[in-house]
């Protein structure tokens, strides 16, 4: 059964290859849907989209800490598609910074990666949302939001990833009533790129004896999860945080 045919969804982050945002994309795309992927560079989010099954993707460059490239981006998809279903806010950086080590500019980056672009595309994609009376938000947290960090990101990068379960949960009371659900999802250790081979074989080993399942997750583990958020099976979800981290939550 295809849980996404003839929608169309718009994935932020998604051009990296190991990535999140990219296995969501490949999913989605198995299920059906048409998608979006939005990333920093051009070729490679139209790499990225080339790369899917069936046809009708699309990649394209949108920085997402820039609130007029996402009200142009969101403009122009509308056009190109017509209707937009699904929205996930999947673009993130983190940075491996002790407390006092986290600089002006560090905290502006990451910050506004995850946290303001989460709020931009939304921002961008509500009014046609709300018109429609019916679509899905999904944003990229993390544990690291639920247990301040002790995977690999510095406290600003918890910060804003618990922002993000903020910003989820106030959204999705604000958009229930007008048919609008907003959920995020807290992936634990997945192996990325994401920690750009800043991770040492002794900080893997601490991780990995964290979770009970024994292994990194992989990115598609996470993608399922999307996949469920998206859908209608969902129907009834909103404003809720998903764990997907093989247990490492379990007191
Ligand atoms: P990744 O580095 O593989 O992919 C992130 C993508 O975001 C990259 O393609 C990058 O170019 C893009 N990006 C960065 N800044 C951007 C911007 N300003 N505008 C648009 N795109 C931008 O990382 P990933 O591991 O796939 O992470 C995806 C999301 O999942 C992130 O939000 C991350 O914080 C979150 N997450 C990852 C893990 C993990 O263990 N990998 C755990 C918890 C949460």
């Amino acid at each position: 059964m295809k849980l996404l045919q003839g929608k169309v969804a718009i994935i932020t982050g998604a051009a990296s290859a190991r990535g999140l945002g990219k296995a969501a994309a490949t999913l989605f795309a198995e299920h059906g849907a048409r998608v979006a992927i939005l990333d920093l560079d051009a070729q490679a989010a139209a790499a990225a989209a080339a790369d899917l099954t069936g046809y009708g993707h699309v990649g394209l460059a949108c920085d997402v800490t820039d609130k007029n490239a996402c009200l142009e981006m969101a403009e122009q998809l509308i056009g190109m598609f017509g209707q937009i279903d699904v929205l996930v806010n999947n673009a993130g950086i983190t940075q491996p910074l002790k407390l006092m080590d986290i600089a002006p500019e560090n905290y502006e980056a990451v910050l506004d990666v995850n946290l303001r672009g989460t709020l931009y595309m939304s921002q961008a994609m509500t009014p046609h949302f709300r018109a429609l009376g019916k679509a899905s938000i999904v944003n990229m947290s993390s544990v690291s939001a639920q247990r301040g960090g002790g995977i690999f990101g510095g406290p600003h990068y918890s910060a804003a990833k618990a922002g993000i379960l903020g910003l989820t949960k106030a959204m999705a009371r604000e958009m229930a009533p007008e048919g609008v659900r907003v959920n995020a999802i807290c992936p634990g250790f997945i192996d990325t790129d994401i920690t750009a081979g800043k991770l040492t074989k002794d900080m893997r080993a601490q991780v990995l004896a964290g979770i009970p399942m024994g292994r990194a997750g992989t990115a598609r583990d996470v993608a399922g999860c999307c996949l469920f958020l998206a859908s209608d099976l969902s129907g009834y979800v909103t404003g809720s945080e998903i764990d997907v981290n093989g247990g490492s939550l379990i007191h």
